[in-house]
């Protein structure tokens, strides 16, 4: 067997240490397999690391050459031991998560991806691939310092802009790094917008109804004017670039639904300047919306699913008035009209590499030809997850993450891979 990568696992203080004899496991379902060299990478830098309470870790005696379930520290004979999993910056797909056992009293874990995570000469080692080389999230090129100066100077030039103002909450408190991008003249410019949403999705980061989990972001507590989004967008349009601009974020609804303040904002822009790419991240569930939205001028979407499989999709994004029909509708009208077409792909693996999973994405990228698959780790509770959905549809044993998107490549080979929304310098190869 290739060299595997030793176990790490917490105490109560939250002290994160390697386990000798032990090597990592990491989950894919109801399977667990050894992490090995070969299918890890030197973790990411500035992804996170979390100790999963009311759980016992799941590791490779390699001794006996079988998975053990660890009750406690084996170091501290009595004392509690926690397993152990890695948020992984952004840019990179788990193909594992982190491996472990639930007890009785265990809650849903909060809204974040549960990564697979190891230890080997000197650094911890990540269960994930890598789908985009931009570093337009990397932390070590968004100083403090430049951030704050850069909100100093919108105070000054846009002292009466409500949206700069939620902008430096989301960038100060959220830690939003699309928001420090704003501040920073870098990329890609978020503009929420949207107080409303007509999906209901388990893990909305924006809001949480009759659930035992937080919610890490208030939705925006106002509705921006036309105008205090083209004056957000065009700063940022004018002095960026190969910049993007983007409606549909964490911190609001769905844009779609905002259309009556995003369709003058968009006019507006376009009268200004041809510069720039204005985005929108969305459920895509209003096709005769997004139309009009088109023809005055947004250049792309990206739209969410966790499942090409309507019930899988029902499942978890428990949709309002809306169907998964209206959604392939949106996709189709905008590859009609020539626009840039990206799905974000909420992935967690056990289910999205699912047999089932894997021949109904092929069909759906046979029938609707997009340009783009942005992969994301689904940020929530692994075991939950994969339970919502398995009271929604079957799916067999996962073929792998890194089969997964090995087979969409080789089927498809032009659909871009990526985590972020390009300008459109880079729509065409
Ligand atoms: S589509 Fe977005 S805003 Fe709406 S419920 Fe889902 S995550 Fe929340």
């Amino acid at each position: 067997m290739e060299k595997t990568v030793s176990a790490v696992v917490a105490n109560a203080e939250g002290e994160i240490f390697d386990l000798p004899g032990y090597a990592a496991m990491g989950m894919s379902g109801e399977t667990t397999v050894p992490l090995i060299t070969g299918d890890t990478i030197n973790t990411p830098y500035g992804s996170e690391f979390m100790l999963l309470p009311d759980r016992n870790p799941v590791l490779f005696n390699l001794a006996t050459k079988e998975s053990e379930i660890l009750w406690e520290n084996p170091l501290e004979p009595g004392n509690p031991v926690f397993p152990v999993a890695v948020f992984n910056s952004p840019g990179y797909v788990n193909t594992h998560t982190s491996a472990y056992t639930e007890k009785d009293n265990a809650q849903n874990l909060p809204l974040f991806s549960y990564g697979a995570v190891g230890w080997q000469n000197g650094s911890f080692r990540s269960a994930a691939i890598r789908v985009d080389r931009e570093r337009r999230q990397d932390l070590r090129l968004m100083k403090q310092e430049k951030i704050d100066n850069g909100i100093k100077r919108l105070q000054q030039s846009m002292p009466t802009n409500r949206l700069v103002r939620h902008l430096e909450k989301c960038a100060l408190e959220y830690g939003c790094p699309a928001a420090k991008n704003f501040f920073l003249g870098r990329y890609e410019a978020p503009l929420p917008t949207s107080q409303r949403c007509n999906a209901d999705c388990a893990g909305c980061i924006s809001l949480q109804k009759d659930s035992d989990i937080i919610n890490p972001q208030e939705r925006i507590p106002f509705t921006p004017t036309p105008d205090e989004i083209a004056e957000v967008a065009l700063e940022h349009i004018q002095s960026v670039n190969k910049s993007v601009v983007s409606f549909g974020q964490g911190c609001e609804g769905d844009p779609l639904l905002a259309a009556k303040e995003i369709h003058p904002a968009i006019e507006m822009i376009r009268a200004t300047t041809s510069r720039g790419t204005i985005n929108m991240n969305t459920n895509g569930s209003l096709p005769d919306v997004l139309k009009r939205l088109f023809d005055v001028g947004l250049d792309s979407i990206r739209i969410s699913m966790n499942s090409t499989r309507k019930v899988c999709y029902n499942a978890y994004f428990q949709p309002k008035g809306y169907t998964f029909k209206d959604v392939e509708r949106s996709i189709d009208l905008a590859v009609k009209k020539g626009k840039f077409v990206s799905i974000n792909y909420l992935n967690i693996p056990g289910f999205t590499d699912s047999p089932e999973e894997t021949e109904s994405l092929l069909l759906f990228l046979k029938k609707h030809k997009i340009n783009m698959i942005q992969w994301r780790n689904l940020n929530y509770d692994p075991v939950s997850y994969l339970n919502i959905m398995g009271s929604a549809a079957t799916f067999g044993s996962p073929i792998g993450m890194k089969r997964l998107l090995e087979k969409v490549k080789n089927d498809f080979p032009s659909i871009k891979y990526g985590y972020f929304n390009p300008p459109r310098e880079k729509f065409r190869p």
